[in-house]
């Protein structure tokens, strides 16, 4: 299954003038309540397009003040939503009604365009405005690539809102040339894959052994924590506005913590010739890491984002897998017995088969499999001689078929 397109996404930061972001804040709030006000109508009964665009098309209209576009759109991620929650119910997974929440809103080539001069006209919940792509100077920047060739050609893009900025998702795609066919067809089925295990003691631990320690987040946290006890006790208004202060600059650190993290992660891909970078799902975290803090899940979030983007330029492919029991299972080759209390806190002890690691480790090689098996199933049409492999920090481990691991 071969796609015709090959598609990509370039992220950039807009310049935005005030009046203009007071605009596009309002379109943000307007599409999120016409995307809610569609799943509501559209939830747990319908969830094609077609279905659910002329069922909450007019209330959108009227109720909010999107364009018939936009409103359009909103009808189409709705559906997507609830499609999403049907896939999830199918492999057995709880659902619920879609819920939009996030500071985003989706443009399709009517309601943006890009110009020549890398400015973009956007469609607002009043006209249009234009605004001009933040891109490094020199020809380092990837989004050049999409942007100075005629044979990208943009498709769906989304704008979103973060630490008061606004970031441009823009997605291009171009034809598979033949060659890339021609090479498609000899290689499509291998892949090398990376499992990455997020946490709290360790942020990210990877299946080729790389250790990423969460201490410095935690670290930051229990100051501002503490900070924040001392000043709430103060209980005065500037109390208040240095507490954010403290904010602020906590999750400045933390950003740039995170980009290190998340280029030791593609470092580690890049230098064991990984083609898939795979994590859990990053959905149902609460239930799995139940002492992870709100900073840890946004932490998470932050560099699965970080990782997802920059990967793009390695032609790298980031996925979410869903979790099943991935820390209770046992990683040993031809094992695999799941069980609690194969885990006791960062150790791991398989009951059965007495394979002892450390827990994230486990994990980390867990997701990396799993992940691979997937792939592997997913090209299980064609001829049976191909594999997936999962470097590890001692040998290598290949899928070579469904359900089977043997050791490299
Ligand atoms: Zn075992």
């Amino acid at each position: 299954m071969t796609e015709e397109y090959v598609r990509r996404t370039a992220v950039t930061r807009l310049s935005v003038s005030d009046e203009q972001r007071a605009l596009l804040e309002a379109t943000i709030d307007a599409y999120r309540d016409g995307c809610q006000m569609a799943a509501d109508m559209a939830w747990p009964n319908t969830k094609s397009k077609s279905d659910v665009q002329p069922l909450a098309y007019d209330t959108i209209r009227e109720e909010t003040e999107l364009g018939s576009q936009h409103a359009i759109l909103a009808t189409h991620q709705a559906a997507e939503a609830i499609t999403g929650c049907y896939e999830r119910r199918s492999k057995g997974l709880k659902t619920s009604k879609p819920r939009f929440t996030a500071p985003t809103v989706t443009y399709d080539t009517r309601t943006m365009t890009l110009f020549e001069n890398n400015a973009v006209s956007l469609a607002t919940v009043d006209g249009r405005v234009r605004c001009s792509l933040v891109l490094p100077q020199d020809d380092d920047g990837y989004q050049w690539q999409f942007l100075n060739d005629e044979r990208w050609e943009l498709t769906e893009s989304t704008l979103t809102a973060r630490d008061g900025a606004y970031y441009l998702h823009m997605g291009f795609r171009r034809f598979r040339t033949e060659q890339e066919r021609e090479a498609d067809k000899e290689t499509a089925e291998d892949g090398t894959v990376l499992g990455v295990d997020l946490g709290v003691n360790n942020l990210a631990v990877t299946s080729t052994g790389l250790f990423i320690s969460g201490g410095e987040l935690t670290h930051w946290q229990n100051e501002y924590e503490k900070r924040r006890g001392s000043l709430q006790q103060t209980g005065t208004r500037w109390a208040h506005e240095a507490m954010q202060r403290v904010g602020r600059k906590e999750e400045t650190r933390f950003t740039i913590l995170l980009h290190e993290a998340s280029n030791a992660i593609l470092a580690e891909a890049r230098e064991n010739g990984c083609t898939h970078i795979a994590f859990e799902e990053l959905t149902d975290i609460r239930e799995r890491l139940p002492w992870a803090t709100w900073q840890h899940r946004w932490a998470f979030r932050k560099l699965y984002e970080f990782v997802s983007y920059k990967a793009v330029e390695d032609g790298i492919s980031v996925r979410q897998i869903p979790p099943n029991y991935t820390s209770q299972q046992c990683s040993h080759t031809d094992c695999g017995f799941t069980h609690e209390d194969n885990r006791d806190g960062g150790s791991f002890e398989c009951l059965k088969c007495g394979y002892s690691v450390h827990a994230d480790y486990n994990a980390a090689k867990n997701i990396a499999v799993k992940y691979a098996k997937k792939l592997r199933r997913s090209h299980k049409s064609s001829d049976g001689g191909v594999s997936v492999d999962i470097p590890l920090n001692s040998g290598s481990l290949i899928v070579e078929g469904p359900g089977t691991v043997v050791p490299g």
